[in-house]
Parts: C-alpha cells; sequence; structure tokens
C-alpha cells in the first residue's frame, strides 16, 4: 500500500540544476599536496590534537582525539608528514581561523593497520555500535555536524521511526543523490547499522521525486536485503523538502512542536551519507577521511567527487577546470542555505557537501544576490513562503528597530534560514541576513548577561566575604577585650586582699604596743595582765582572708 504523503506549508520550486554534475560517475579526488585538518569540524568541543609537528601519519591513524563527549576524533586522510598545527583559515561564513593539524602528504596512501574488521553488526551491542562510531569520527553529514553516537543513542523503544533523508532538495547539490546510485548497498546496509543501534522498529527512506535512478537503486538494495521493515517513498520536489523538520512532517504527517526535537514525536532522522560512512566504518573498519563533496556552477566539468577531508576547496577547483584567477565568488553549500568563502584556501570539512563557484545565476538569491534592495511594500509574499509558518516581515521589521524582544516573540529561533522568504521578495530585501544578525545580536546579549551574572555574583560573594570577616575580626576583639577586663579584675582582687593583709598586719603590731596606763601596776594588777598575755600568746593569731 502506498504511504500518504502530507504538505507543510509554504516552499519554493526552484530550478534544480543538478544534471550538469551527475552525467559522470563518481571518481576519488586527487591526493592534495597539503591537507589542512581543522580540530574543530562538528559541533561540540573541538578535538585535541595527539600528534607533533614532525610526526609521520598513516591514512586513519587518530591525530586529533575526542574531547568529551558532545566531541569525535579527527583521523588522518592519508599518509604523510604532519607539517604544522596551528591558526588556519576554515570555511566559516565570518572567515574564522582555527587551530588546524597540516599535513604535507607523500602520495603513498598508506593504511594503518587494521585491529579488527566486524563482519556483522548484530555481534555488537547498540553501545558498542555507538562506541565504534564515535572512534571513526563518524557526524551528521547532512550539513548540521552533530555528532552522530549522540543521534543514535535515543532511549529503548523511545524511536518508532527511523527516517533515512535523500531529499537533498537545495538546487546544484546532488552528492546524495549520487551516494544513492552509486553506493545504494552500503547506504541500506548502513541503515540496518543505525537501526539496530535504535531499536527502530521501522525505517523509511525519503528521496524526491526528481531523482528516479538513486530512488530505483535503494528499492533494489532493500528488495536484495529482504528488509521488509523498510519503506522507500517518493516525495514532491519543493524546497525545502529536505529540511529535517519538513520532511519528518511529510512522509509522517506529524509536526516536530516548536524548539523540540524529531526524538520526542518519536522519530529519528539521519542523512544517506551518515548512513553510508557508518556502514565503511562498521563493516570495513574505515574512519570518516573521504566523502563525497558536488563540484559545480563555472567549472570545465561539474561533477561528484570523492574528497579526502582536508583538501583544499582551491585544489578542487581546479580539478574540475575552474579558473581560480577570474572566480568572483566561491559559495560552500547551496545557493540558498549556504555562504560565501572569504578565499578559497580553506579545506574540504566534514559537513561539506557542495563547492559552488562563481554562481552569477538570476534565480539564486543566496548569497548572490545582486540586486539593490528596496523598502518592503508589505505583500505578504514571505510569510506565504515560510515553511514554518513565520512571519518574516514582522521579524524583519523589529530587527531593523532593533526590537529584539519583539522578534523573539515571533519566533525568531524557529527559522530555519532556509531563505524561501528572501527568494520570493520582490522588494529584494536580504531577510535571512536580517535573521542571522538578530540571532547573533540575542547570542551575544546573552553571553554578555551571563558574563555580568557572573561578575555580579563574584562581586556579592566578594562583598560578603568582606562582610564577614569583618564580622569575625570584631568577635575576636571583643573576646580579648573580656579577657583583658577579666585578667584587670583578678588583679584588683588580689590587690585589695593583699592590702586587707597588710591592715591585719599593722593592726597586729598596734596590738601588740604596751598602753601607756600600765606603769604603777599594783603586784596583783601586774600578775592579772601576764596571764592574760600568757593566755594571748597561746591562743591562735588573727584569722586573715587568703
Ligand atoms: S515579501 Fe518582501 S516586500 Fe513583501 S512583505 Fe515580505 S519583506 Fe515585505
Ligand atoms: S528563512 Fe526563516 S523566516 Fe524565511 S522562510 Fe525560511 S524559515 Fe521562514
Amino acid at each position: 500500500m502506498m504511504r500518504r504523503l502530507f504538505n507543510f506549508q509554504g516552499g519554493v520550486k526552484l530550478r534544480e540544476h543538478k544534471r550538469e554534475s551527475t552525467q559522470s560517475p563518481v571518481i576519488p579526488a586527487n591526493i592534495p599536496k597539503t591537507l589542512i585538518l581543522p580540530l574543530q569540524q562538528h559541533i561540540g568541543s573541538p578535538a585535541v590534537a595527539t600528534v607533533n609537528v614532525g610526526d609521520k601519519v598513516l591514512k586513519g591513524q587518530v591525530v586529533a582525539q575526542a574531547k568529551g563527549n558532545v566531541s569525535v576524533p579527527v583521523h588522518a586522510p592519508t599518509s604523510g608528514k604532519v607539517a604544522a598545527i596551528g591558526k588556519h583559515n576554515i570555511p566559516h561564513p565570518s572567515g574564522l581561523q582555527s587551530t588546524c593539524i597540516i599535513i604535507e602528504t607523500d602520495g603513498m596512501d598508506i593504511e594503518r593497520r587494521q585491529k579488527s574488521r566486524f563482519v556483522n553488526h548484530k555481534d555488537l551491542s547498540p553501545e558498542q555500535l555507538r562506541e565504534l562510531i564515535r572512534q571513526s569520527g563518524i557526524v551528521g553529514l547532512g550539513g548540521a555536524g552533530f555528532p552522530s553516537h549522540l543521534k543514535l543513542s535515543a532511549e529503548r523503544n523511545r524511536v518508532k521511526t527511523l527516517i533515512l533523508n535523500g531529499a537533498e532538495c537545495e538546487p546544484y547539490i546532488t552528492c546524495d543523490e549520487m551516494l544513492m546510485r552509486e553506493q545504494a548497498i552500503e547506504v541500506i546496509e548502513g541503515l540496518n547499522i543505525m537501526r539496530h543501534a535504535l531499536q527502530a522498529p521501522r525505517c523509511i527512506i525519503a528521496i524526491e521525486n526528481n531523482k528516479p535512478e538513486a530512488l530505483k537503486e535503494i528499492k533494489l538494495a532493500v528488495k536484495h536485503n529482504n528488509l521488509d521493515f523498510v519503506e522507500v517513498v517518493q516525495v514532491p520536489t519543493v524546497y525545502p523538502a529536505g529540511g529535517e523538520k519538513q520532511l519528518i512532517q511529510t512522509v509522517t504527517g506529524k509536526q516536530v512542536p516548536a524548539q523540540g526535537l524529531p526524538i520526542d514525536i518519536g522519530v529519528v532522522c539521519h542523512n544517506v551519507g551518515t548512513a553510508y560512512a557508518i556502514s565503511r566504518a562498521v563493516e570495513h573498519g574505515e574512519p570518516l577521511v573521504s566523502r563525497y563533496v558536488t563540484v559545480a556552477g563555472s567549472v570545465a566539468k561539474a561533477r561528484v567527487l570523492e574528497v579526502l577531508i582536508g583538501t583544499p576547496v582551491s585544489d578542487l577547483i581546479e580539478e574540475c577546470g575552474g579558473n581560480r584567477k577570474t572566480l568572483s565568488r566561491v559559495i560552500m553549500g547551496g545557493p540558498m542555505m549556504g555562504f560565501a568563502l572569504h578565499n578559497d584556501d580553506v579545506p574540504v570539512i566534514k559537513t561539506t557537501n557542495c563547492i559552488l563557484v562563481n554562481s552569477s545565476i538570476a534565480d539564486v538569491p543566496l548569497p548572490s544576490r545582486s540586486k539593490h534592495a528596496l523598502p518592503c511594500i508589505r505583500c505578504g509574499a514571505c510569510s506565504d513562503a515560510c515553511p514554518v509558518g513565520l512571519l518574516p516581515q514582522q521579524l524583519y521589521w523589529h530587527t531593523r528597530a532593533k526590537e529584539f524582544d519583539k522578534v523573539q516573540d515571533y519566533h525568531l529561533f524557529d527559522c530555519i534560514e532556509c531563505g524561501c522568504c528572501d527568494y520570493v521578495c520582490p522588494s529584494h530585501i536580504p531577510l535571512v541576513q536580517y535573521y542571522r544578525y538578530a540571532k547573533n545580536t540575542i547570542w551575544q546579549q546573552d553571553r554578555e548577561k551571563k558574563l555580568s551574572d557572573i561578575s555580579r555574583q563574584r562581586h556579592e560573594f566578594h562583598k560578603q566575604r568582606l562582610e564577614r570577616e569583618k564580622r569575625e575580626r570584631a568577635e575576636r576583639h571583643k573576646k580579648k577585650r573580656q579577657a583583658v577586663t577579666a585578667d584587670a579584675a583578678q588583679d584588683d582582687k588580689k590587690a585589695a586582699i593583699q592590702a586587707a593583709m597588710e591592715r591585719a598586719r599593722k593592726k597586729r603590731e598596734t596590738t601588740n604596743t604596751m598602753p601607756k596606763n600600765t606603769e604603777q601596776l599594783t603586784e596583783q594588777q601586774q600578775k592579772h595582765i601576764t596571764e592574760i598575755d600568757q593566755r594571748r600568746e597561746k591562743a591562735p593569731g588573727p584569722r586573715t582572708e587568703s
């Protein structure tokens, strides 16, 4: 029974420009003299270099180890020598530099010795598979670069459907199509492995209906393997049908919640390129060191090449007959969601799917639009085209007014930057640029707020510590004073006792002197006094306080 498909709102029809690069079979690109390997080619923490300048490396050897769970290692794509480790231009819209390992290749392509090869993935537990995929440096090859082992670690029984994305809806990009045409068996093997890791009960492979050959090969591979839990479906060719949320809606009819993830509705979606990389890693012990890349636009021979990660873009352009001296622009990715490179000495990385050279084609709105922007006429065409159901013109107005709170009220962060609004805008307003500016500004403000919160907390803590120390000091002084007062009182007491004793002594002395009226006493009187004196001498002395 044919699966019922659902429409997502908005979207646009674009000229495809796919034929040019799908006429020749895929061949390996030349091994360049130098490979540039950024330590960060994925979402998460950058890897940490484990080699030193001057070290010899073999193909497949780890040259940078993952740091933390949201990270993957980097492997040497061929044999050679580490020439440098330091800052180098990387593919990024801002023209950033980042730490890279530069390898001078030796042209011999000597592989490291395999410790073991896994024949059947079912011999491994889901945990072992995930670890193997992680150690193979595999990230999502569809563009985002999220480490694949994490996207394969959904809780058991939570995943109901695993979707393999073969839509590839942007103009010019054909690497997934060629992969499905030429490596269908491996793609299906990768799907099987992912299903085992996720314990997913069913799988859907979605392919746009402008790729009949890819569809045929994939269907044959599914039939060949007797995979009755896999359904291959054709989806309409409309941009952005290959967007994760749009594809899920098209094939399941379910919407991923705003700010949510596909797993929230029991779905996990992977790219066909990722499935192929996983198959090579698990079944053949090959880490991710190369990928399919489309080279198209103003080159003599547009085609898809299997390119070593780290190959300079300039080498690829020359290999496909492009003239670097006449280039006006090079876009990494597609014309809708890609970005213009600041120069062509940057490397192909794990997420690079297309190099679009000197694109001056009229229907490509991003980022090669050349017309000047006119005022917004509030026609609403952008809202009709938005596949997420946003109000792009409101986002635009509030961004212009720097009203970033309101921009967020209009769900700026649900914007997938597909460029549909930009494409249909009759005033040629570069809307996506405004949204990127707004997002970056908000992120920057959030970062500054966090920093200022941290610094305020530190100040508060410092203040509290000073007050506590002051209190403790005062307490110590008080105790000391009390101790001194107690000592003084003791001394006074001792002095009083001393004085009392002195007084008693003097009194005794006074008592011992003879009175003046004792002269001329009678014998009887004298005798009586003598007797009294004798008794007194025998009696104990006067009592004194001690
Ligand atoms: S399509 Fe352009 S002109 Fe029309 S409402 Fe949107 S931003 Fe304004
Ligand atoms: S770029 Fe954003 S606002 Fe514009 S159509 Fe795409 S999702 Fe909608």
